[in-house]
């Protein structure tokens, strides 16, 4: 995601009026004691005094305690939502229509309930995690280490990157497609390749949730030497990675829901982020989505497009660091069903962190509650273009970013242990609730 991290604490200079205020009253008792008039005057000067005190006190909580971006980073995070040509409060997900026996009926978007959280076997999916916990070690596990490499556009990394990741999600039993494409960028034409894996056997499907979890896997090219990006991406990645292999461990046949992973490329800017040098990936995808119908449910003759088919779209970034903080900042929108789907979706997943953090299998809460202040503000990343079209978003990104982001120590040595494994566990669960699994 763009954004500069630097970030302003604006003081206002009010300790020297507050001062003179309050010494331009002592010296006024001290030369009229005991007056009615000097009275009225010091009762007025007292509460022109308390006033302007109070004044001083707003503007000090206003600009003392929050957080102000600088100008160039507000106008990045500042993405219009929603677009302009989008029509007013329409649900194209509403409006799809399916063909059962025959007969229309709509696709109905499932807007997950926070009580879903109840219905979990946590002694359950602590233990199947705790047993793969190794897959995410931070020096040698099998899902992360083969990301901690710097894998920019292009690179040979990059590749083998992207071959690791799909030849995982196969083993995992997920059909594999790309979404291959060159787009001219600011430092000239460039390959980039989407990975999209979904979950067979769909059955007659189509009318079941589909929860999709997406990460990107490329890294910011730095002039300055091998950028890894272990925050930015790599255990984002690693994690739906954790989330798929403990679904095919299961065995559970998720007709009539589905799973779908994307994996971005091209998500970082090859120079400065703008809205053309950033989001090369998820923007073309989004855009092909929004037009190809779902190929599993087209067989069946189902009319509805790949995006359409969504019901969550779970985007990871940023993870990884120790004690981040999270907060719902997910993008507005205009339409209710979306606004419900994206705020139970929060709420359920900070719920089952408290539950688990209540158990005692987790040591630690990082998701700040559903209705606290987030002074960050939106942030722009690879679901802008399903936003845009009216796709539902939980996207989850530690803020303030982590210390390290965008720098040569976003690497395996300053990944904290104990959060990747908490979101692993976290991220575990939240696939069972929203999809209704039992273990
Ligand atoms: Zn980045």
């Amino acid at each position: 995601m763009n954004k500069s991290k630097k970030i302003k604490n604006r003081k206002t200079p009010i300790s020297n009026n507050a001062k003179k205020s309050q010494s331009d009253t002592d010296t006024d008792t001290a030369t009229k004691p005991g007056t009615t008039a000097f009275k009225m005057f010091k009762s007025q000067t007292s509460i022109y005094s308390i006033g302007f005190l109070l004044l001083c006190l707003f503007f000090f909580i206003n600009s003392g305690s929050s957080i102000k971006f600088t100008k160039p980073l507000k106008t990045k995070l500042d993405y219009n939502y929603p677009p302009e040509n989008m029509t007013n409060g329409s649900s194209k997900n509403l409006s799809a229509l399916f063909f059962e026996n025959g007969t229309q009926v709509p696709k109905v978007m499932y807007v997950p309930q926070v009580s879903q959280a109840d219905k979990l076997d946590y002694q359950a999916i602590n233990i199947i995690t705790g047993r793969d916990i190794k897959d995410v070690d931070i020096k040698s596990g099998s899902l992360l280490s083969p990301l901690l490499v710097a894998r920019p556009v292009g690179s040979e990394a990059h590749s083998k990157v992207n071959s690791f990741l799909s030849s995982k999600l196969k083993e995992y039993g997920m059909e594999v497609t790309y979404d291959n494409f060159t787009e001219s960028t600011v430092v000239g034409k460039k390959e980039f390749s989407n990975i999209i894996a979904t979950s067979k056997n769909l059955g007659s499907a189509g009318i079941g949730k589909r929860l999709v979890l997406c990460a990107h896997y490329d890294s910011k090219i730095l002039k300055t030497g091998d950028f890894v990006g272990a925050t930015d991406s790599s255990v984002p990645v690693a994690i739906i990675l954790s989330a798929v292999q403990m679904l095919s461990e299961i065995g559970v046949d998720l007709s009539p829901n589905s799973v779908q992973v994307l994996f971005f490329d091209g998500e970082e800017a090859f120079k400065d982020w703008t809205s053309k040098d950033s989001l090369y990936g998820s923007r073309h995808l989004a855009s092909k989505m929004d037009s190809l119908k779902d190929p599993s449910l087209s067989s069946l003759g189902y009319n509805i497009t790949q995006l359409e088919m969504i019901d969550l779209f779970l985007l990871l970034d940023l993870i990884g660091a120790s004690n981040p903080s999270f907060y719902n900042i997910n993008p507005a929108s205009s339409n209710p069903t979306t606004s419900s789907i994206q705020d139970n979706s929060y709420s359920l997943l900070a719920k089952i962190e408290a539950d688990l953090y209540d158990l005692g299998f987790l040591k630690k809460k990082f998701l700040n509650p559903f209705n606290s202040f987030s002074p960050f503000g939106k942030i722009d990343d690879d679901h802008r273009p399903f936003a845009e079209r009216n796709v539902p978003i939980l996207h989850i990104i530690s803020t303030p970013f982590p210390k390290v982001w965008h720098t040569l120590d976003d690497n395996a040595e300053n990944l904290d242990q104990y959060t990747v494994n908490h979101f692993t566990l976290l991220i575990r669960a939240f696939v069972l609730a929203f999809l209704d699994i039992h273990i």
